[in-house]
């Protein structure tokens, strides 16, 4: 059976996985296992070697977690990939095997807020930096590209303001500059978007959202395109030379599979972020039905996004499936079936409003999470962004009268009939 031929959601139910091949089980076994009983010790030494592919220690790699790894690297087209212990966890092993210090990366600056904390704050301690640009403004982007820079780093849709970015244009500039090109893919998930297919070389996600898609799990995956020469100049040494972390294995000996290959053998070997196998079950099975899910999410979020825009009660909705959104075309080419299902919305009454507004809904929830089949809001300016003074709020598409709303695949008719209770007592 060729993965390539077969259909989306013909791969999200059987890619990376077939009959267990011990018992016969049809659904992929929690191979709940640290380790695995080599057949006699040059099997081990080979193991070690990297001259035979298979399984040592969980840290490395689990069947259960591969499982999840291959199917997620089918649905995006990638040549290989790894799972790990969350979305930033990813972000991490993404940059691990092409950064040293003193290298940077050049990043939108429109993010998930956990992103941006990572990326200014928390990659210092490894003597790695970010410089964040507009990546609607391509000179600027190129312009903040130095030699030290090891890679573009930006979101298929970034949240809060449901931004699409110009994928193909970022591919360019990296392309140009010979760094690979990373792209969030969490909140377009690939049924919307395959951002390989516009020239990405690593996808990340955080398997904690839309993957899943019920709440249950915080697990991420990384897939490299295995399409980026790594040899082509000298700034990736770890991938490109002997790498003294491995007894001196030159990665690039693997070809398209050198990224994994290190993320595997150095990356998870040494930094541990790694997913456990029943985390990677629930992912799997969460997997099996994201296309219908993603269908019922943008469907559901166009019609509250629609009913929301037309409401006395609201100020502006900033949702890229709307004709009002300046990414509304962008988003017809880089996520031809839908906008997504985020986005955010200002109410009349500001701050106070929006707190009511919280507070009385019933069906939805007030949680800092997105991407679940249940449909959830966030008052930012109240949580994930009250560090912050009000000009800051602003600039991140947070002001005190925002709210961001994830849509779930309820009725869509109850959804707008929760929305509209709350918005008149919130509103009162
Ligand atoms: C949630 C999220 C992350 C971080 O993922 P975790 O699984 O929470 O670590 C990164 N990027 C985006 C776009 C997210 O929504």
């Amino acid at each position: 059976m060729s993965d390539q031929t077969l259909g989306f959601d013909t791969l999200a139910v059987h890619a990376g996985t077939e009959p267990d091949p011990a018992t016969g089980a049809r659904q992929v076994p929690i191979y709940q296992t640290t380790s695995y009983v080599f057949r006699d010790a040059d099997h081990a030494a080979k193991l070690f070697n990297l001259e035979e592919v298979g399984y040592i220690y969980s840290r490395l790699t689990n069947p259960t977690v591969s499982a999840l790894a291959n199917r997620v690297v089918a649905l995006e087209g990638g040549a290989g990939g790894i799972a790990c212990s969350s979305g930033h966890a990813a972000q991490i092993m993404a940059l691990f095997p092409l950064m040293g210090p003193g290298c940077n990366i050049v990043s939108s600056s429109r993010l998930y807020g956990g992103t941006i904390t990572q990326f200014s704050q928390t990659i210092r301690r490894f003597g790695w930096s970010a410089t964040f640009v507009d990546t609607d403004d391509l000179d600027a982007v190129e312009a903040a590209i130095d030699e030290n820079t090891r890679a573009l780093f930006c979101e298929t849709i970034a949240n809060p303001g449901g931004y699409v970015t110009d994928l193909p244009a970022m591919a360019r500039i990296a392309e140009r500059a010979g760094i690979p090109l990373i792209v969030d893919n969490t909140t377009a998930t690939p049924w919307l978007c395959r951002p390989i297919d516009h020239g990405a070389t690593l996808v990340v996600h955080s398997a904690t959202k839309y993957l899943t898609g019920n709440g249950t799990v915080t697990g991420g995956v990384v897939v490299d395109s295995g399409k980026f020469d790594w040899t082509a100049s000298d700034k990736f040494p770890s991938l490109s030379q002997p790498e003294p972390a491995y007894h001196g294995l030159n990665f690039s000996a693997l070809g398209p599979m050198a990224f994994t290959f290190h993320s595997i053998a150095i990356g998870l070997r040494d930094l541990g972020m790694t997913m456990n196998p029943q985390g990677a079950h629930y992912t799997l099975m969460g997997i099996e039905t994201l296309g219908l899910r993603m269908e019922r999410h943008v469907k559901n979020a166009k019609a509250v996004a629609e009913w929301l825009e037309k409401d006395p009660r609201i100020e502006a909705v900033t949702y890229a499936g709307l004709p009002s959104s300046p990414w509304y075309e962008r988003a017809k080419t880089i996520t031809p079936k839908g906008a997504g299902a985020l986005f955010t919305v200002s109410v009349k009454g500001g701050y106070d409003a929006c707190v009511k507004l919280v507070d009385s809904l019933k069906l939805l929830s007030h949680v800092a999470n997105l991407g679940d089949t249940r449909s959830l809001i966030i008052h930012p300016a109240s949580t994930t962004h009250r560090q912050l003074d009000e000009a800051q709020q602003i600039e991140a598409g947070a002001a005190p009268n925002v709210v961001r709303i994830s849509i779930g695949i309820e009725d869509v008719e109850d959804i707008i009939a929760d929305l509209d209770q709350a918005l008149t007592t919130a509103t009162a």
